[in-house]
C-alpha cells in the first residue's frame, strides 16, 4: 500500500503567499477528522488539484469531490512559482518526441491557448491574480547564448506556428528588457505574468464555489488499494470511488514514479519596492524575461514595483524526498542575487526583502507523466512540469478530469496519460549522476557569462542535462 512522503511546511512563506493570505479574513479550512466518502478524491491543493476539481465540476457538476491538501492550498510550488504564464512553444520539441508532431503541436498550441484561458477564467470569477498578458523576452545573456534565432524561428514556421515567437534585435532585447546584457533572443507574444498564489487561493475559492470540499491541514498518509481506495489521514480517512494524485514533487517518494522525476529546487528573491528605478532601466512594459541558461533565471516587475527573479536547479533531492531544502534557498539565494546584480547594476541600492524556494518535478523528456498508478485505472496522477506548470496546470486538470471521469476525449487518449516514457536511472546514479552534471552546468554557465567558454570534459558532462532550449550556436 503506498505510503506518502511528510509534506514539510515552509516555516517562511514565500512573498505571494503572505500578500494573499493578508487579504483573506477567513483562516485555513478545518482538517479532516473522522471518515467520510466521495466519489473522487483529489491529493494536492495547487494548481493541478484545484483545475482538476474545477474541471471535474464543469463536466459533471454533481460529481462528489473532495481535496486534501496536507498545508494549505498554494503551500505548494503554486504559491511560490515565479508567476511567469508560458505555453509550451519552447518544448515543442520534447512534445513531438514523445506524442509525434500532430499531437506535439496541438498540445503546444492547446497550453498556449491556456495562457488565454487563465486570464478569461480570473476575469469571469473576480480573481485579481494581477494577470498582465506582455509576453515573454526570452534572451541571451553572454555572446555564447547567442543562438541562431532565425533558424529556431524557421523551425516553428515548418510545423505551421507562425508568429509564436520572432526574433529579438540586440537593440530590442536591451532596451525593452532595460539592460545591456540583454543582447538579442525571441519574444514570446503568447506569455503572461501573474502572482501565483492569488490564482492559487483564487481556484480554491471558485472551487469551494462549486461545491468542492476542500480540507487543508490534511496529509494523506497512506493510499489503500482496495475495491474502493482509502486515504488514510491523522485524524480521519476518505473512501473514495477514484484518487487523483496532485502532489507535484512530493509524488516522486511513491516507488512508481521515483524514476519518472528528479526533485530540483528553485530559488526565488525579490527586491525592494523600486518602481522609479526599474522604470529608469527601460524595462516598462511588464514583459516577463527568462534567459537562456539550463539553470534559468525568470523573472517579473510585480504590481507593486518588485523585481521577483528565480533561478532553476539549485537543490537535488536525494531518493526523491523533499527536505526542508527545498524551503528556504539559504545561500543559494546569493546565486539568485548574483543574477539580478549583474542583469540591473543600476538597482544596486535596492535591498533584498524575501527569499524562498520550492521543488520541481522535472521528467526525463521535458513533458508531462500523467497515467494510472500501478495500471489502476481509479488511481491517477499527474507529474512532470519540468518547471514550466502555471498555464500547463490547466491541460493536467484536463487529462486528470478526462480520465477520472472516464470520458474518450483528447486529454484521456494523448500520449502524456501513459507514464514515463523515459526513465532516470536508479539511485545512487541519478542522486549523484545529477550533482555531477549540475555542477558541470553551473561551472559551464558561470564561465560562459565571463565569455569564456568552459573547457570540454566540464561541456561534455553538462550536455548530459536535458536542453531547455534547442542549443544552435550562431558559429
Ligand atoms: C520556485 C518555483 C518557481 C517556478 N516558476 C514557474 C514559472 O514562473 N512558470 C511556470 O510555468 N512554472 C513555474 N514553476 C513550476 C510550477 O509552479 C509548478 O509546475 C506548478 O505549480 C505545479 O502545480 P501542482 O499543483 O502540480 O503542484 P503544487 O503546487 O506543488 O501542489 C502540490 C500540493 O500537494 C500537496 N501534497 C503533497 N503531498 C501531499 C500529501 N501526502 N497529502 C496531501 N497533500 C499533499 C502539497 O502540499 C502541495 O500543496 C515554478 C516552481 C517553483 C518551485
Amino acid at each position: 500500500m503506498p505510503l506518502l512522503q511528510p509534506v514539510r511546511i515552509a516555516q517562511t512563506r514565500s512573498l505571494w503567499l503572505q500578500e494573499a493570505l493578508v487579504q483573506e479574513s477567513e483562516a485555513s479550512l478545518p482538517p479532516l477528522h473522522g471518515s467520510v466518502t466521495a466519489e473522487i478524491a483529489i491529493i494536492g491543493g495547487g494548481y493541478t488539484g484545484l483545475w482538476t476539481a474545477l474541471r471535474i465540476k464543469e463536466l459533471a457538476p454533481e460529481t462528489d469531490v473532495v481535496v486534501l491538501e496536507a498545508d494549505i492550498c498554494g503551500g505548494g510550488a503554486s504559491g511560490r512559482n515565479g508567476g511567469l504564464v508560458l505555453g509550451w512553444y519552447a518544448k515543442v520539441k520534447n512534445l513531438i518526441a514523445v506524442c509525434g508532431q500532430e499531437e506535439g503541436v496541438r498540445l503546444a498550441r492547446a497550453a498556449t491557448d491556456a495562457v488565454d484561458e487563465i486570464g478569461a477564467f480570473c476575469a469571469a470569477n473576480g480573481i485579481d491574480a494581477h494577470y498582465h498578458k506582455a509576453g515573454l523576452l526570452n534572451v541571451a545573456t553572454t555572446p555564447l547564448h547567442v543562438w541562431d534565432w532565425d533558424a529556431r524561428v524557421a523551425e516553428l514556421e515548418r510545423l505551421g506556428l507562425y508568429g509564436v515567437e520572432r526574433v529579438l534585435s540586440p537593440g530590442e532585447a536591451a532596451e525593452r528588457g532595460g539592460s545591456a546584457r540583454y543582447l538579442g533572443g525571441l519574444f514570446q507574444p503568447d506569455a503572461a505574468t501573474v502572482q501565483p498564489a492569488l490564482l492559487a487561493r483564487g481556484l480554491r475559492r471558485v472551487a469551494l464555489e462549486r461545491g468542492v470540499r476542500i480540507f487543508e491541514g490534511t496529509p494523506v498518509l497512506e493510499l489503500i488499494e482496495a475495491e474502493r481506495p482509502r486515504l488514510r489521514t491523522p485524524a480521519g480517512e476518505v473512501i473514495a470511488d477514484k484518487v487523483a494524485i496532485a502532489t507535484n514533487a512530493w509524488a516522486a517518494g511513491l516507488q512508481e514514479l521515483r524514476r519518472a522525476i528528479v526533485v530540483l529546487s528553485s530559488d526565488m528573491i525579490a527586491t525592494a519596492p523600486a518602481r522609479k528605478r526599474i522604470e529608469k532601466t527601460g524595462w516598462t512594459g511588464g514583459e516577463a524575461i527568462t534567459d537562456s541558461r539550463l539553470m534559468v533565471h525568470y523573472h517579473q516587475v510585480t504590481r507593486d514595483g518588485r523585481i521577483a527573479i528565480g533561478r532553476g536547479s539549485g537543490a537535488l533531492a536525494w531518493l526523491g524526498q523533499v527536505s526542508d531544502a527545498f524551503n528556504t534557498p539559504g545561500r543559494r539565494s546569493l546565486a539568485v542575487e548574483r543574477g539580478l546584480r549583474r542583469f540591473y547594476p543600476t538597482l544596486a541600492p535596492v535591498p533584498i526583502t524575501h527569499a524562498w524556494s520550492g521543488a520541481v518535478d522535472r521528467s526525463r523528456t521535458n513533458t508531462l507523466v500523467f497515467g494510472a498508478l500501478g495500471g489502476n485505472e481509479r488511481i491517477r496522477y499527474g507529474v512532470g512540469y519540468s518547471g514550466t506548470g502555471v498555464a500547463p496546470s490547466l491541460i493536467g486538470g484536463r487529462i486528470l478530469a478526462s480520465s477520472l471521469l472516464e470520458r474518450d476525449d483528447e486529454w484521456s487518449n494523448t500520449r502524456l496519460n501513459r507514464g514515463a516514457a523515459i526513465l532516470y536511472p536508479r539511485e545512487p546514479v541519478r542522486y549523484f549522476g545529477g550533482l555531477l552534471v549540475r555542477e558541470a552546468t553551473r561551472i559551464k554557465e558561470e564561465s560562459e557569462e565571463r565569455g569564456v567558454a568552459a573547457g570540454e570534459v566540464v561541456t561534455a558532462v553538462a550536455s548530459l542535462a536535458p536542453a531547455r532550449y534547442p542549443r544552435r550556436p550562431v558559429k
